[in-house]
């Protein structure tokens, strides 16, 4: 059968919107198959203009409201229903958090084939701050900003086509001109639409990106918990005299940025991975607290997004761990070894493992800088790195961590862990999905005891989950 055009797909009539799907979308039941109803909320009653149709489900979007479900609420940004940051702020908080968990254990009973009554479950741990609880976000700067399907019906001329905002969900090529940002705490919104209106003013020219050219790209804003900034500015092409000028400028307007950086990109890409920004004002790291520790955050560091959470979440995977300072642990995925340095004190030494060198690097030296000195870290991909080798020359695991990227495990890592003998493994993971899988793949040689789930994204569907598991003794 060929796959209809998107305009000739059907309006489907009063569809009650019944639950929500693990991405976060809501879903209704029309006949046998399932619909996927981006921004809409369980209990709506709406009609549905289908923008995709398969076998086994179908995507659509709101047309029409006839019933608003009672458990809404009014969502406070602007950009709602266009921006892919926060898809769920038409829902309480509450409801947020009970979804989530509710997806938590629907993938470990369904994917991960777990018993309820063998595994523990804790309740979610909730976040304080439900807005501006991020410590980084990155805006592209564009000449062609995308038009809401209002402005492009009214037919009014559009006076300014720049944007400095988020791309638009799915779209490489349009960015969504963001007036107010509520994720990341002031002057982050301060300093944007100053740059913004700088540059224009300056007749400086915003990113294509069909083309790749431009000599504004990116605006990479960090902050700590104690306020400390930094501002990586990208350029799409490298002008020395005017980058200075304008890196001055910033500067005397916002003296509170403690770091600030540029770089010049002019690859097809927008990665910063292989370039070298340039320092241009103040310190090359931020520092953040997280209780006695400290770690450096420079405008390549990987650091957890919600810091006050990510607390939270290593002394849930700590407690788990149940350390008594004589063990051995692997802390698989360590990033830039934090979750490494947090629980090293309690155990007798911990091997951290991780692809991104430059992350190894800033996991030993945030080792150094804590004084710690029973970490080691290995750069290298873990399928091959983590083996018996390894096992034999660093010692063998007591307690394993892992806390992998959102595609989960590689089944040789798995292997690989049930080989180790480890007696604990505590899983943490941002996609519960293939979480649950992994699990279910170390069924036959761990027991899931314990989760908790931490909510460390407010007003989006993502979740964090850590599980303990202990190896089955016959
Ligand atoms: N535990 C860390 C970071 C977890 S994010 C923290 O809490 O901060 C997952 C990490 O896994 C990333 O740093 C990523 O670079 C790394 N990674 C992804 N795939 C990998 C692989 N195949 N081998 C080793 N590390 C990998």
């Amino acid at each position: 059968m060929s796959r209809k055009k998107k305009k000739d797909l059907p309006l489907l009539e009063k569809v009650e919107i019944t639950g929500v799907a693990a991405e976060g979308k809501a879903i209704a039941r029309v006949g046998d198959k399932v619909v996927f109803v981006p921004f809409a909320a369980p209990g709506d009653v709406v009609d549905v203009k289908l923008t995709r149709s398969r076998r086994k489900f179908m995507e659509g979007r709101i047309q029409q409201i006839h019933k608003l479900s009672a458990d809404r609420v009014e969502p406070f940004c602007v950009h709602f229903g266009i921006c892919g940051g926060c898809r769920w702020q038409h829902l309480p908080y509450e409801t947020q958090l009970e979804l989530k968990q509710q997806q938590v254990v629907d993938n470990m009973t369904r994917i991960g084939k777990i018993s309820t009554v063998q595994c523990a479950i804790r309740p979610i741990e909730r976040s304080e701050k439900t807005t501006f609880y991020r410590n980084k976000l990155e805006f592209t700067f564009s000449e062609k900003r995308w038009l809401t399907k209002e402005e492009i019906d009214s037919k009014a001329e559009v006076k300014d086509m720049h944007a400095l905002g988020f791309h638009v969900p799915g779209r490489f090529d349009k960015v969504m001109d963001v007036e107010k940002c509520w994720l990341q705490p002031e002057p982050s919104n301060a300093i944007r639409q100053w740059l913004k209106s700088y540059a224009i003013s300056s007749g400086l020219s915003f990113f294509n990106l069909s083309t790749n050219e431009g000599f504004l790209r990116n605006l990479i804003i960090r902050n700590t918990l104690k306020g400390e900034l930094m501002v990586v500015v990208v350029f799409g092409e490298d002008n020395p005299k005017v980058i200075k000028v304008l890196l001055e400028s910033l500067h005397s307007h916002f003296p509170e940025i403690q770091s600030l950086f540029y770089v010049v990109n002019a690859k097809q890409n927008s990665s910063l991975s292989d370039l070298n920004p340039i320092l241009a004002k103040g310190k090359p790291f931020l520092e953040e607290l997280m209780g006695t520790l400290r770690f450096r955050i420079g405008p390549k560091s990987f650091f957890q997004t919600n810091a006050v959470q990510a607390h939270k979440l290593y002394e849930i995977a700590l407690d788990f761990a149940g350390l008594t300072g004589k063990e051995t642990v692997y802390d698989l995925y360590t990033g830039a070894g934090t979750i490494a340095c947090f629980i090293s004190s309690a155990a007798d030494k911990v091997i951290g493992i991780e692809y991104i060198e430059e992350a190894v690097v800033h996991a030993r030296e945030n080792a150094a800088l804590n004084n710690i000195t029973n970490t080691t870290f290995i750069a290298g991909d873990m399928a091959r790195v983590f083996n018996t080798e390894l096992m034999d020359r660093c010692g063998r695991p007591h307690v394993i961590i892992t806390d992998p990227p959102r595609a989960g495990m590689h089944p040789d890592v798995i292997g690989r862990i049930i080989e180790s003998g480890a007696d604990t493994i505590v899983y943490v993971s941002c996609n519960p999905a293939t979480q649950a899988r992994d699990i279910q793949l170390l069924s036959a040689s761990y027991r899931p005891v314990v989760m908790q789930a931490v909510d460390m994204f407010p007003q989006t569907h993502h979740v964090e989950n850590v599980v303990k598991l202990e190896r089955i003794r016959n």
